[in-house]
């Protein structure tokens, strides 16, 4: 989809707001969280818009695996990937979700409670 006027993470990838980049690539960014909830809380979204995973996978399969092979590059260059990682995607506001332009959330450096609140 393209990019949308009004998203926050559309500006971001632009570089219209600041963010601490993690990694880049042709077709994705990863950023540290601005209100981290773990040691390590990466966002990992698609240049592309789409409001959430499940428009993102109804629309381009390669791209949604794309994002997750991503997150888990973020949590293997932060140390986490042997103590374990949470990659979340809330989907819905009554999920959590406040960005509504995909994105994956790379959790990890503490242990991490199962089930989540
Ligand atoms: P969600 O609630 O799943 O939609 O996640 C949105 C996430 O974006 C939250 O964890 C916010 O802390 C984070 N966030 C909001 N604005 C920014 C920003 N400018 N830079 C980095 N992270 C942000
Ligand atoms: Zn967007």
């Amino acid at each position: 989809m393209a990019s949308q006027p009004d998203c926050l993470f559309c500006k971001l990838v632009a570089g219209d707001i600041p963010a601490t980049m993690v990694r880049e690539t042709e077709q994705t960014v990863a950023f540290r969280d601005i209100n981290p909830q773990a040691p390590t809380h990466v966002l990992v979204v698609p240049r592309e818009h789409y409001p959430d995973v499940a428009a993102l996978a109804a629309a381009d399969a390669e791209l949604t695996a794309t994002v997750l092979s991503e997150a888990a590059a973020v949590a293997d260059a932060e140390g986490t990937a042997e103590r374990g990682y949470r990659i979340v995607f809330n989907t819905g506001a009554g999920a959590g979700q406040t960005v509504f332009h995909v994105h994956a959330h790379v959790l990890g450096g503490r242990g991490l409670g199962w089930p989540p609140g």
